[in-house]
C-alpha cells in the first residue's frame, strides 16, 4: 500500500523539518507549503490524505486557509489539523469553528507526535454531503 501523504503548510522551517523528520519515520510521505496561499493551491493539486497546518502564515493565514479547503467540493474531505502555539482558551473552538477537524499544539511532543497523527486519521469521519 502506498504511503499516506501529508501535506504540511508551516512556515517556520525548524518546525517544518521536525514534524518531517518524525512523520517520514514513520513512514508518511511530506509535502510542503511555506505560507496558506501555497498550501491552498497544494491541497488542490496533490489531494494528500491530511493537511497539517499552522495558523500563523504569510500571505493567506490558517483559519482562512482551512474555511476555504472546507467550502470547496473538491478538498472538503481532506482531514484538516490546526498546528500551533494559539493554544489559549478559545483558540481551539476558534479553529474548529474555522473548520478545522481537529488540533494539535506546539510545541511538538516528539515521543508521541506520530501516533498521535494515525489517531488523527482514524478518528476522521467524513462530512456527510
Ligand atoms: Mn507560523
Amino acid at each position: 500500500m502506498a504511503n499516506k501523504r501529508i501535506l504540511l503548510v508551516e512556515d517556520n522551517e525548524d518546525n517544518s523539518k521536525l514534524v518531517r523528520f518524525l512523520l517520514e519515520r514513520a513512514g508518511y510521505d511530506i509535502l510542503e507549503a511555506r505560507n496558506g496561499q501555497r498550501g491552498l493551491e497544494m491541497a488542490r493539486s496533490e489531494m494528500p490524505d491530511m493537511i497539517l497546518m499552522d495558523l500563523s502564515l504569510p500571505e493567506v493565514d490558517g483559519w482562512t486557509a482551512a474555511r476555504e479547503l472546507k467550502a470547496d467540493p473538491l478538498t472538503r474531505n481532506i482531514p484538516t489539523f490546526a498546528l500551533t502555539a494559539h493554544t489559549l482558551p478559545g483558540d481551539r473552538s476558534r479553529a474548529l469553528e474555522s473548520g478545522f477537524d481537529g488540533y494539535l499544539s506546539k510545541p511538538i511532543n516528539v515521543h508521541n507526535f506520530a501516533s498521535a497523527i494515525a489517531e488523527c486519521l482514524k478518528a476522521y469521519k467524513k462530512p456527510l454531503d
